[in-house]
């Protein structure tokens, strides 16, 4: 390759921003041109997309520009949305425009996985993106608009999260802190609001501690939530839901969080995929495609007991450095490092001053973990945007 090698990053969520941070602090002039490719001109915080969801914080808070992140002179920024991927003719089709590559980054990020429930696809909301949180947050409070037009409707004041995996146990945390505004708001009595989590796992949180899991449930069930966990959702209306045991739940809202899979455009060109996720090299290539790496929730990586690790921020962060890393060391032919995640603590916030979390051997909850949970979010925004970043956007 005489020419200066071409790097093309798909998605600039947490694994690809952090590639095409790190790229173009490492690499010299004329190295490598490097695209990174989005369909938003912004970078979401997913992990707080739970509190603008809930309308506790703004959607403003849970993005930053792309371009306040990357500096133009060393990666082009395209904002677009890809359709296609070519790994055979290494190009990749934009809705305006091809690229061709001599290497890519896959970290387009992950999609629901419904686990073929009926009607979950067509009626459930989806806490994803900026734009699906900006439609929650407005579907709740029309919700509670509708009741006062007809009172006898009081699904319209019932919701239902299926999941109680991270997402779901953070979104219900916030809903409840949300409800008593939002009854003061609409004149509405709380009693008559409901908010359901639905679990077919029988515990909420899998592979949490056990001790902390049951103070999270103590906490939110305190809330005003009702568990029903071990409870499969067995079908999903434009009315409500139908879980183990015959049991319809009427409801206005139902917001699916109980599963993800990859993008389905790797499926589609061909790629081998677990639930559309690549399982990838210890350098994070695809097996099939040594010039193709793939970083976050579009890729799998198994833990010392051949299971893969959930996909998280954190993880997709780590990938990014280390994919960056093996980029250089494939234009400078230099040895590639081998991708091992560290966990650096996991913590579930239960809405405002309270969470639970495990660092280390610490187990944390309550005020503690909900300030462990700050000082994550600030770190994180420290990697990407250093510390002007966590000034503007860290909140304290
Ligand atoms: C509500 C919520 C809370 C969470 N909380 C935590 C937590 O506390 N801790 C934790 O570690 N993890 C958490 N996660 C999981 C974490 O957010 C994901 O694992 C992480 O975002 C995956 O990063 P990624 O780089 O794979 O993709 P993403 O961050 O999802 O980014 C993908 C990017 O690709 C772009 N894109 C997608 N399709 C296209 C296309 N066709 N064309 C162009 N661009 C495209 C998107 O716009 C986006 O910018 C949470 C997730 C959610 C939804």
């Amino acid at each position: 390759m005489s020419r200066i090698p071409r790097i093309v990053i798909l998605g600039a969520g947490y694994g690809g921003i952090v590639t095409a941070i790190r790229l173009q602090k490492e690499l010299n002039y004329n190295e490598a041109d490097v695209t990174l490719v989005n369909k938003h001109d912004y970078h979401y915080i997913t992990t707080h997309l739970h509190m603008p969801a809930a309308g506790t914080d703004k959607p403003e808070n849970a993005r930053v520009d792309i371009l306040k992140l990357i500096d133009e002179f060393k990666v082009d920024f395209v904002k677009s949305t890809v359709t296609q991927i070519r790994p055979h003719e290494k190009k990749v089709i934009l809705e305006d425009g091809t690229l061709s590559y001599d290497y890519l980054v896959v970290g387009l990020g992950g999609e629901p996985e419904t686990f073929g429930i009926p009607g979950l696809k067509e009626h459930a909301l989806n806490i994803r993106s900026i734009n699906s949180v900006r439609f929650i947050r407005e579907h709740i409070e029309y919700q509670f608009a509708k009741y006062k037009r007809e009172p006898d409707r009081k699904d319209y004041l019932t919701f239902v999260i299926g999941g109680a995996g991270f997402t779901g146990i953070e979104f219900i945390g916030e809903l409840a802190d949300r409800i008593p505004a939002l009854c003061k708001e609409f004149d509405v009595d709380p009693e008559l609001v409901k908010i359901y989590n639905i679990e077919a796992a029988p515990t909420a949180l899998p592979g949490f501690d056990p001790e902390l899991v049951a103070y999270a449930m103590d906490v939110l069930e305190k809330k005003g939530i009702t568990f029903k966990i071990g409870t499969a959702i067995k079908e999903c209306t434009p009315e409500g839901v139908l879980v183990a045991g015959d049991e319809f739940i009427k409801a206005g809202t139902i917001i699916w969080t109980g599963g993800i899979r990859g993008n389905h455009m790797l499926d589609e060109a061909g790629f081998e995929t677990m639930r559309g996720r690549i399982k990838v090299s210890e350098f994070l290539r695809s097996p099939q495609f040594d010039n193709i790496y793939i970083v976050g929730d579009c890729s799998i990586v198994m833990n010392d007991e051949g299971r893969p690790f959930p996909p998280t921020a954190q993880i997709a962060t780590q990938q990014g450095e280390v994919c960056a890393y093996n980029l250089i060391a494939s234009i400078r032919n230099t040895e590639p490092k081998t991708f091992k995640f560290t966990n650096k603590g996991v913590v579930a916030s239960l809405g405002k001053r309270q969470a639970i979390g495990v660092v280390g051997s610490r187990k944390l909850k309550g005020n503690t973990a909900a300030m462990m949970k700050k000082i994550v979010d600030m770190r994180y925004l420290y990697i990407i945007g250093g510390i002007p970043l966590v000034i503007r956007k860290g909140r304290f």
